[in-house]
C-alpha cells in the first residue's frame, strides 16, 4: 500500500503542499479559478508544528482503519490498492470517522468528510510530493 511520507528534517513549513492539494481538487485545477470558486477547495494534507518540529500530514491509509469501522453509511471504504477512499455520495456527515482517526486527517465540509484520496485521478501520483520545493514529501 502506497502512502506519502514527509521528511521533517526537511520540511520548511511553506504549506505549498497544502495550496497544491487544494488546487487538485478543485474544479478548475488552476490556482487562479480555484480562489473564486464555491465551495472553495479543501486541502486534505496539513502542515503542523509539533513542538519544535515541522510536519505535513495526511490520510495514512491504515491498513485496519478504524474510519472505516466506524463509518455507519460505508461511506469509508478500501479500494483496491489497499487505500482508503471516501464515497462522497454515500456520506452522511455524522463524523463519526473524524473523531476516531488517530491522525486527525479528516477534515469536514458542510456535511461531508473530506480526506486525502492520493489523488487518485492524477496519472502522475500525488501532486503533493512534487509540489514540495525540499523534496520533503516521497510516495512508496
Ligand atoms: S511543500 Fe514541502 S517544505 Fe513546504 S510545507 Fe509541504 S512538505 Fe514542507
Ligand atoms: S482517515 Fe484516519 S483512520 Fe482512516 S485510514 Fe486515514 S489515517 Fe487511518
Amino acid at each position: 500500500m502506497k502512502k506519502v511520507y514527509c521528511n521533517v528534517t526537511k520540511c520548511l513549513g511553506c504549506r505549498s503542499c497544502e495550496i497544491a492539494c487544494a488546487v487538485e481538487h478543485s474544479k478548475g485545477k488552476t490556482l487562479f479559478t480555484a480562489i473564486s470558486e464555491t465551495p472553495l477547495p479543501v486541502h486534505r494534507r496539513k502542515v503542523q508544528a509539533v513542538e519544535e518540529i515541522i510536519i505535513s500530514d495526511a490520510c495514512h491509509h491504515c491498513e485496519d482503519a478504524p474510519c472505516i469501522t466506524a463509518c455507519m453509511s460505508g461511506s469509508m471504504f478500501k479500494a483496491e490498492d489497499g487505500s482508503t477512499q471516501h464515497n462522497e455520495d454515500k456520506c452522511v456527515g455524522c463524523w463519526m470517522c473524524v473523531m476516531v482517526c488517530p491522525f486527525g486527517a479528516i477534515s469536514r465540509r458542510k456535511n461531508l468528510a473530506i480526506k486525502c484520496d492520493l489523488c487518485k485521478d492524477r496519472t502522475e501520483g500525488p501532486v503533493c510530493v512534487v509540489s514540495c520545493p525540499t523534496k520533503s514529501l516521497t510516495v512508496k
